[in-house]
């Protein structure tokens, strides 16, 4: 969420004011000409896939208009992926941080560039993202790169750090060696940004990488790579991207050359991975879903907690892993702040996020990825809505005034407990839409208690002006990214990932890169002449 101008680009602000239908042109015949026909990057080269088994339509969320058709990589691509990648690494990894740094740093800046910055803009957006979302995701595109550009300089100071020992005759210091060839599989919520997640840490640590973005949307990853390629080059095999369904994403869990599998993704398709890798017994990483709370207590400013609970919801039209899509409000402030919230989510415009009248619009929603998202939040809203514990207050449907595309209303159900103290499955049920349920509840312990009663545990958030209780809450919040006073904020600087199913490891900070490196112990015997004097040994024989 943070970028540093530099002096001779424009700031973050007039980069956002800037994208023009010029820009938007672009991207578009970038989408629809090169990657149509070469869509796979390998050696540094974009290459049409090898006897190609099936196509991948590419569609505008708003619009449902087909933006690209793509032909599905083969195996034998992903076996020329991982070829390059793993040709490409001892050269890489042995570059050292310093020099890997100054290579990110050019990519930092080539994202960073005007017309760069407007193509991927825009070309994101055909997700649904509104404009000014997406721009801002690109701004931490180019933060995540500096970010760990800095860590990559960083690693080369870690190198050799001694390790204090009980035993004066020995010396022992850490080495941390990269791991070797990442396969890198992304979801579609944010495909930019959580691609850039692994590649960043990966590079920094001096892996090579072949990554595979999600079929629904492929095209800014390989947009990104044309900028790279041709402004900010790495030394070919370095990063290579591979198209393709979960198909692809299997041959790459399970490939022989992959040494690291990280995976950003649902729980189901987390649990299949992790299984994949398993025969290999690879080094996994998982980002999985959620179904985070968020807690407002009585004594919260009410326009205050508003705002944050709809954009801890709505926000990227709900589909974020960890979107505080649960609400926990506190009995005496129930009535006011459920009439507030209805008014404000009602009054939320719903826009098509590459209209160029509305595009730039903040605190606006987009429609969902696709046909197969809505689906699922409609069925699960439905589904909801006939349990007698649960009262739709809003939303609920398609907006009458979007009849082409993905769109859904900001929605808020308030749900009551059954006779056997438990709520509707939609409390639990990660639905990845604008759909927030409501529970309320009377005391601080029953306000963990339901936050902590999920499988899930990415995130958190809580809300009162009592200091000493926020901290008491968030210390007992099972979650590994915990809210206070907010929601949803994610700097690259701070760890981010899940307690119980919501993962394994952590993405971003310090730890992200200590994903894609192997920690080495060297020990050295430093008593020169001093016998072992462990044996009994007998006297040399006569040579
Ligand atoms: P998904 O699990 O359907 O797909 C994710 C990726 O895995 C895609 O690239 C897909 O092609 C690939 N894939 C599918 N089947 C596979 C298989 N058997 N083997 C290997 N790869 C396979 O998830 P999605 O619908 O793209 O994304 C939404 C999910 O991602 C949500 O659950 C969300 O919470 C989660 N997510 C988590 C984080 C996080 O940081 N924890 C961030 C973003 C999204």
């Amino acid at each position: 969420m943070r970028n540093e101008p530099t002096p001779t680009e424009p700031d973050s602000n007039e980069r956002h004011a800037a994208t023009s239908s010029s820009a938007r042109a672009r991207s578009d015949a970038m989408a629809t000409k090169i990657f149509t026909q070469t869509p796979l990057f390998i050696d540094n080269t974009f290459v049409a896939p090898r006897n190609p088994s099936s196509k991948i339509d590419v569609i505008d969320a708003a619009t449902e208009n087909v933006i690209a058709t793509l032909p599905e990589a083969s195996a034998a691509d992903v076996d020329s992926a991982f070829d390059a990648a793993d040709r490409a690494f001892p050269e890489w990894s042995k570059l050292g941080g310093a020099a890997r740094a100054k290579y990110m740093l050019k990519i930092a800046e080539a994202v960073k560039k005007q017309s760069n910055y407007d193509q991927l803009a825009l070309l994101e957006s055909h997700m649904g993202k509104p404009l000014a979302e997406s721009k801002w995701d690109v701004d931490d595109v180019a933060y995540c790169f500096e970010y760990y550009a800095t860590k990559a300089t960083e690693l080369d100071g870690k190198q050799g750090t001694p390790v204090p020992l009980p035993d004066e005759d020995y010396k022992c210091e850490l080495r941390y060696d990269a791991m070797g060839v990442a396969a890198c599989i992304v979801p579609w919520n944010y495909p930019l940004l959580m691609a850039t997640w692994k590649l960043a840490p990966a590079l920094a640590a001096g892996c090579t990488v072949v990554i595979k973005p999600s079929e629904f949307t492929p095209l800014t990853l390989l947009l990104l790579m044309k900028i790279i390629n041709d402004e900010a080059p790495l030394p070919p095999g370095v990063i290579n991207v591979v198209i393709g369904t979960g198909r692809v994403g299997q041959m790459m869990a399970s490939h022989p050359r992959a040494d690291k599998v990280a995976f950003t993704g649902s729980e189901a398709t987390g649990s299949k991975v992790m299984a994949t890798a398993a025969p290999s017994i690879k080094n996994v990483s998982l980002e999985l879903g959620g179904k985070s709370a968020i807690i407002v207590f009585d004594d919260a400013s009410l326009d205050i907690a508003v705002e944050w609970v709809m954009f801890g919801c709505f926000w990227t039209n709900g589909q974020i892993c960890s979107a505080t899509s649960r609400l926990l409000i506190h009995k005496p402030l129930e009535a006011a702040f459920l009439t507030r919230l209805v008014e404000c989510a009602k009054a939320i415009p719903i826009i098509n996020p590459l209209d160029p009248a509305q595009a730039e619009a903040t605190g606006a929603l987009g429609p969902l990825v696709a046909k197969r998202q809505l689906d699922t939040v409609s069925r699960l809203v439905n589904e909801a809505c006939k349990d007698n514990h649960a009262t739709l207050l809003t939303g609920g449907r398609r907006p009458p005034s979007m009849p082409k595309g993905y769109f859904y209303e900001p929605t808020v159900l308030h749900l009551t407990p059954k006779a056997n103290g438990k709520y509707p499955e939609i409390w639990t049920t990660e639905v990845f839409g604008p759909v927030l349920s409501v529970v309320t509840f009377e005391t601080e312990a029953e306000a963990v208690r339901l936050a902590n009663g999920t499988s899930f545990g990415l995130a958190a958030a809580v809300l009162s002006a009592d200091g000493p209780r926020c901290r008491r809450v968030a210390a007992a919040l099972q979650a590994g990214i915990v809210w206070v006073q907010c929601s949803q904020p994610a700097f690259c600087d701070a760890p981010w990932g899940g307690f119980k199913r919501s993962g394994i490891g952590r993405e971003l900070g310090e730890a992200g890169l200590y994903n894609y490196l192997e920690m080495k112990q060297v020990t050295t015997y430093v008593a020169g002449d001093k016998p072992l004097g462990w044996y009994a040994l007998p006297p040399r024989s006569k040579l």
